[in-house]
């Protein structure tokens, strides 16, 4: 039995997608890059912007003919373009399955009733494969935070963590696996917890927390909790929301030799009549302010955040701003996103009065400034010795990231550096990775 995975969005979907193929690699199914060589087709959607939408009905649209040449086939549709199940079923009937974003269980029950139909011996458990030495683990599904623009909440609803314990074990199962690397995700990590029951006493806190511990654990508690696992070289959390991080998370962070100084804290806008319409809870100086704790507590942390242009009404001098606020805090990496008016959400029913040209072209301004940046301060890296953790091998070269995340390739040699932090000097830097010498 053979399967084909199809990914797109956020690091949650792709952290989903490597879930249900563990499950399918356990019921015995293999991987394969071609949909045609498939009898399980598992397309992981994302919705967030309209480029991302259209993307999914091109590739339903295209693997129609597919199925009606091979109707045992069967094609299975997860993720947050699932949502009026009935429509869904009607505008795409060739469809077999669909499934609410992270429903891994809803996978797994579909393989194992394809697999039920087969004869036995073509469906032997096959060895559980190799993982991929760095590993997202969702910590939290869905959002709490009604952003005007996001159209997330609507589709994975809101935040449910999941226990301290059910993580932990999870993490340590993969490091029993040989994983080195895991990141916590969700689509606000920094309010994990709020939602889960307070320890009932008189069981001991979790590490790290209030002595009291009268309240629910945070994402602070669940660093401390992960970073007790033996043979973890590493941890990052991802994505966080400025309104939610808190000091005792940033100190957390800070003080765990394990937790990588990294950290993605998406801004949106650098003004605040935008942060207010886009509901976001911050003003800008909230978020400077913020930013300035995280460098104080981590100096010479590798800092993402997010931006969004063309927010209905942005004024010229409004993206100005925000042009103004990335040029002085200098990010390591700044994902910038042209707003799309996203179906149910509240700005949907705001004038789209800024032109696609116009986006386009502030879109690109951000880049631009942004490789500038990023250039400069990768060139800092330059005759440093960093600590790189070795991923894999990628066009003849091994390929690995500091813990500010940013990605190194160096020689292959006579050692296989797989999984191995590794010291390395480097010699050339560009604004999307850097080459290093390592000594053998
Ligand atoms: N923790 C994050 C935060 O603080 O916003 C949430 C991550 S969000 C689901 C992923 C990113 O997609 C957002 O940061 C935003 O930049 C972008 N995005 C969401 N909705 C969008 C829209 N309607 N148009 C353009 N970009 C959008």
């Amino acid at each position: 039995m053979k399967y084909y995975q199809w990914t797109i969005g956020c690091q949650m979907n792709f952290a989903d997608s490597r879930r249900a193929a563990e499950e399918l690699d356990k019921l015995g199914y293999q991987q394969v890059d071609r949909p045609q060589s498939a009898d399980l087709i598992l397309l992981n959607t994302c919705v967030v912007r309209q480029s991302a939408e259209d993307k999914v009905t091109g590739r339903l649209t295209s693997l129609q003919g597919l199925k009606r040449r091979k109707p045992e086939l069967k094609l299975a549709l997860m993720g947050c373009y699932v949502n009026e199940i009935p429509a869904l079923q009607h505008r795409y009937p060739w469809v077999d399955a669909f499934i609410k974003p992270s429903d891994v269980a809803a996978v797994v029950e579909l393989a194992e009733s394809q697999v039920a139909s087969r004869p036995m011996d073509e469906a032997l458990p096959a060895e559980a494969p190799s993982l991929p030495v760095s590993v997202g683990v969702p910590i939290n599904q869905g959002c709490d935070h009604l952003c005007t623009y996001c159209i997330v909440r609507l589709r994975r609803g809101p935040e449910v963590s999941r226990p301290v314990a059910e993580i932990v074990a999870e993490v340590q199962g993969l490091v029993r696996r040989g994983v080195k690397e895991i990141t916590l995700l969700g689509q606000n990590v920094d309010s994990y917890g709020h939602d889960l029951p307070v320890p009932a006493s008189p069981e001991p806190p979790p590490a790290g927390a209030d002595k009291t511990g009268n309240r629910p654990p945070d994402l602070a508690d669940l660093l401390a909790a992960v970073h007790e696992i033996e043979d973890l070289a590493r941890i990052r959390f991802l994505t966080s929301h400025p309104a939610d991080m808190t000091d005792r998370l940033i100190e957390m962070a800070a003080r765990l030799p394990r937790v990588c100084e990294h950290m993605e804290v998406p801004v949106q806008s650098g003004d605040d009549g935008v942060l207010r319409r886009m509901g976001r809870g911050y003003t800008v100086a909230e978020y400077r302010d913020l930013v300035t704790r995280i460098r104080t507590a981590m100096p010479g942390a590798g800092l993402a955040t997010d931006v969004i242009v063309g927010f209905p009404g942005e004024t010229e001098a409004q993206f100005e701003a925000t042009y103004r606020l990335l040029e002085g805090l200098r990010f390591d990496m700044v994902h910038v996103a042209a707003y799309s008016p996203r179906p149910g959400t509240p700005a949907e029913r705001l004038a789209d009065d800024v032109p696609s040209q116009e986006k386009e072209r502030r879109r690109r301004a951000i880049d631009d400034l942004q490789e500038r940046i990023v250039s400069e301060i990768n060139a800092q890296y330059l005759g440093q010795t960093v600590e790189v953790l070795v991923e894999e091998r990628h066009k003849g070269k091994w390929r690995g990231r500091t813990r500010t995340n940013k990605l190194v390739f160096f020689e292959i040699g006579s050692k296989d550096w797989r999984g191995q932090l590794v010291p390395v000097q480097i010699v050339w830097t560009g604004a999307w990775s850097m080459q290093g010498r390592v000594g053998e």
